[in-house]
């Protein structure tokens, strides 16, 4: 039995004004569903597409309390939920997914060896608290290897490869006297990612895998199907649907993995959310990826994730956004604008997906 959380006509909440939000906002109205967005920062991108919005800080306990008392149950945009904020509102209504998963993945060190007890290969990795840490780290590992802190980190902020003469001083320092781990550089062969949904029932489905290259440290092409062999892509799929089973999560989730040159997928990272990889899946799906989250944190059935059509989707970062007249004239591509005002150099402001006949 499926437990209804937010049924046609009721509002779901969502915590995280950006452009995720927005897309998850506008797949919430095709199912008839209301969205009330809850971000501090003005002119959130989702404000212009959802029912109501909230513009407060995560700290505002009585504005909160508030949306909590408007909304059937909550979900969030952004993995790094204060925790206050989420136990004040999960005390007054359900916040889908858990934030408990939160705490595996927001911690590169927890979310690896979390990653490792279940049989599933990574990078090697020392925790670094210490000069003498790093020193130890990188005679283990060697070089090049790449220094990461440990949390928030996302577009290759916060991280830092450690070459052949290289000061380990210096690197230390970029971590901001952070704690970080030291990681073994992969010499990968492709960089994919599976977005992986489960239902509120258990049941867990997968898109297609996901080929990623990424442009000054930011996704700039994911293509899909990802040129990798039929065991590659089995073996990705199969390592998402463990991963969201065993975090018990309810939900969109991405995990990004690295191919090596004999054919190895290690995972890099779990985005507890939906995810920018996974933007093709509105125009070469029946169901989004964000159709599918609002399915499942809502309590509804989930819907297919099969593909119907290769697709190319590119990033519009800064100033790509200019060539939107183009774009929008292209017979086989859709265009995705984010209605950010600004336009500000690495800032995501749109997407553009093309679209071919399935080739396999
Ligand atoms: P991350 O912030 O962990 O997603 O890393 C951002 C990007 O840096 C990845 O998409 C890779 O291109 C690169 N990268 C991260 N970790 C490694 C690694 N251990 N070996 C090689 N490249 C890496």
């Amino acid at each position: 039995m499926t437990n209804v959380r937010v049924a046609p006509g009721g509002t779901l909440g969502i915590l995280g004004g950006g452009q995720l939000g927005r897309m998850l906002s506008v797949a919430a109205a095709r199912l008839g569903l209301r969205c009330h967005i809850y971000c501090p920062d003005a002119d959130s991108p989702a404000f212009q597409v959802a029912d109501a919005f909230t513009q407060a800080p995560y700290d505002d306990e009585a504005a909160l309390q508030a949306f909590a008392a408007g909304v059937d149950a909550v979900t969030y945009e952004f993995e790094n939920i204060p925790a206050r904020t989420a136990a004040l509102l999960s005390a007054a209504k359900p916040v889908v997914p858990d934030v408990r998963a939160l705490e595996t993945t927001a911690d590169r060190l927890t979310e690896k060896t979390f990653v490792r007890s279940l049989g599933i290969g990574t990078a090697e990795f020392r925790p670094v608290d210490s000069y003498a840490d790093l020193a130890d780290a990188v005679g283990a590992l060697g070089r090049p290897s790449v220094l990461k802190t440990r949390r928030f980190g996302y577009d290759g902020k916060g991280q830092i490869i450690i070459r052949h003469g290289g000061d380990l001083t210096e690197a230390l320092a970029r971590m901001g006297g952070q704690p970080a781990i030291l990681e073994a550089f992969i010499d990968f062969s492709a960089e994919i990612s599976v977005v992986a949904v489960r239902s509120d029932t258990g049941t867990v489905a997968t898109y297609d895998t996901v080929q990623n290259e990424h442009r000054d440290h930011i996704l700039d092409v994911s293509s899909v199907p990802a040129q990798v062999s039929a065991s590659v892509d089995e073996r990705a799929k199969a390592i998402a649907s463990q991963i969201i089973a065993a975090l018990d999560y309810v939900g969109v989730l991405a995990v990004e993995m690295f191919v090596t040159a004999d054919n190895e997928v290690l995972v890099n990272e779990i985005a507890p959310r939906v995810h920018n990889s996974g933007h093709w899946t509105l125009d070469a799906c029946l169901v989004s990826q964000f159709e599918n989250h609002v399915r499942a944190v809502c309590g509804w059935p989930l819907g297919s994730t099969a593909r119907h059509s290769d697709a190319e989707m590119t990033n519009l970062i800064g100033d790509d956004v200019d060539a939107w007249m183009h774009l929008a004239a292209e017979p086989n591509a859709g265009v995705h604008l984010y209605g950010k005002k600004e336009v500000r150099r690495g800032r995501k402001m749109g997407h553009v997906t093309r679209i071919s006949p399935r080739s396999r």
